[in-house]
């Protein structure tokens, strides 16, 4: 059950009349939901948000918002995945209701770091945004009155006297369409970013803001109140994070992947490993190019490197004996000898194939887990270089690998938005001269597979991985959702289960 709400809503719920609690297909959140949901609903309407979300960022730097693709690919994604999509009057409770659930279950999944709030409140945003545009002048105005932000209506009187100085101060608004509008009185520090862009009429106090320039307000009205609300739910994180039940649940969530886990692979054994080389400067994402760079400058890797890159090589498909021979090749071309080899480093890695101590098949990190998990430090080559690297390095090295100035530049302006996922995508378009990846990059092994499909023209990989995905996806959630003390494969069991693999990483 939700936290206890407040005894209108609960007396809401409890009269069973629970339609009164969504008047509205817009909703700011304000109220956390009262009822009793079942697990699987839980993490299903998590899990459709997460994707939602991920479009949402996915859109936000593919097209210009507004515009008609932006707007016709989010309706489109939300239609599928039963949101509210427009302001239906009528018959979208349910949607209503999923839409008011999965806000408050990903607040608290994402209110537990700086990078994850930040991420949340940007795609929660951009969403409103949108749907706030789509909503009609009739039901916008009653929106606004439900949050309380119905501002002051400047009469025609006072409108036509100050005309020139509305004029003036309002770009994009010709003189006829000032006389159109209607303009509103509002506060200042409603209208701060108005203000601050210099794009209103202020006087006495108020800003004069047009209609059209209402969504600036109601947004900015909304940051502030989802920033607070996600500071003060990171504040009762400790009492969630006793509940047994949702603590792995929401630490997946903010680890956001939702695809398949590629711990089994149809290709294993299908790799030499006098492949890597060719494969890593042609197929690997960057993180995984400079985890191998540094495996072969160095003959060694700190056990973050070797967690991130043993896990992902694992999952293209080396069988235990090739990882056995591939570390230890490398490794005793450096400090280590056979024997400390066979004894400090040849177990961990038969653990992680499952062959050592609870004999749990480890899978492979995903993008998120990277991004938002144990930052890399001095000596350390694991992390996601979009993530981690300074943004100067990661231009040197973007550029010793001959990728174009502009799209040095478009890879560096997606990573200053912190779309570090995004960013790997476009490294992927222009180190394989695709415009269009036409997938959401999630993973290493994703981005490993999609290269070799690309590369060798092949249809087969594609249709096996997205059956396999499917049926993972599916397998995965029941797992988590079945047993929830033992799940046996999910990356929460991972996440757990590796806790007790590092152990045995004791060398560095
Ligand atoms: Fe690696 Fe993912 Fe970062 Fe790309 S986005 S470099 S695949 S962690």
């Amino acid at each position: 059950e939700f936290s206890s709400g407040r005894g209108r809503l609960k007396q809401a719920r409890l009269a069973g009349d629970r339609r009164d609690l969504y008047p509205h297909s817009l909703q700011f959140y304000l109220e956390p939901p009262t009822e009793n949901i079942s697990l699987v609903e839980f993490e299903s309407f998590a899990i459709d948000r997460l994707k939602l979300l991920k479009v949402v960022e996915n859109l936000g730097v593919s097209y210009v918002r507004n515009s008609d693709s932006y707007k016709t690919k989010l309706e489109f994604e939300l239609r599928k995945l039963k949101f509210p999509y427009k302001a239906l009057a009528e018959d979208d409770y349910e949607a209503r209701r999923k839409d008011h659930i999965s806000h408050f279950i990903l607040r608290l999944a994402y209110c537990q770091s700086e990078d994850l709030r930040r991420w949340f409140l940007q795609q929660e945003m951009d969403l409103l945004r949108y749907r706030f545009n789509e909503v009609t002048d009739n039901l916008r105005q009653k929106f606004l009155e439900h949050v309380n932000l119905s501002f002051e209506a400047v009469s025609e009187d006072l409108k036509n006297e100050l005309a020139n100085e509305l004029y003036t101060s309002t770009p994009g608004l010709s003189m006829t369409k000032v006389k159109e509008q209607m303009f509103y009185k509002v506060g200042l520090a409603d209208a701060v970013d108005l203000f601050r862009a210099r794009r209103v009429f202020i006087k006495d106090g108020f800003a004069y803001v047009p209609f059209k320039e209402i969504d600036v307000i109601v947004l900015s009205n909304y940051r502030t109140k989802l920033s607070k609300a996600l500071a003060l739910t990171a504040r009762s994180l400790p009492s969630i994070q006793s509940d047994e039940r949702l603590q792995p649940l929401l630490n997946h969530l903010s680890h956001s992947y939702i695809g398949p886990d590629y711990s089994v692979q149809k290709n294993t054994g299908k790799i030499s490993l006098e492949q890597i080389d060719t494969l890593s400067v042609k197929s690997f994402p960057l993180c995984m190019r400079q985890l191998h760079k540094a495996l072969r400058d160095n003959h060694h890797l700190r056990h973050g490197g070797r967690m991130q890159y043993g896990l992902f090589l694992k999952g293209i498909g080396l069988t235990l004996e090739q990882a056995l021979e591939f570390w230890k090749k490398e490794f005793i071309r450096g400090k280590v000898d056979a024997d400390k080899f066979d004894k400090g480093y040849a177990y961990s890695i038969r653990h992680s194939y499952g062959k050592e101590g609870r004999r749990t098949d480890y899978t492979p990190y995903s993008c998120m887990k990277i991004i938002m998990s144990n930052p890399p430090s001095q000596g350390d080559y694991h992390g996601c270089p979009f993530r981690h690297s300074d943004p100067e390095l990661l231009k040197q090295k973007l550029q010793s690998y001959k990728i174009p100035p502009s799209g040095i530049t478009q890879i560096l302006e997606l990573v200053k938005g912190m779309h570090y996922q995004l960013a790997c995508q476009k490294y992927f378009e222009l180190t394989h001269d695709v415009d269009n990846l036409g997938f959401s990059l999630n993973h290493p092994n994703q981005y490993f597979t999609e290269s070799q499909r690309l590369l060798s023209g092949g249809r087969e990989l594609k249709k096996e991985l997205s059956n396999s995905g499917n049926s993972q996806q599916k397998s995965n959630s029941q797992e988590s959702m079945n047993s929830n003390s033992t799940p046996t494969s999910s990356n929460t069991t991972a996440d757990a289960e590796l806790e007790g693999l590092e152990a045995y990483f004791t060398e560095d």
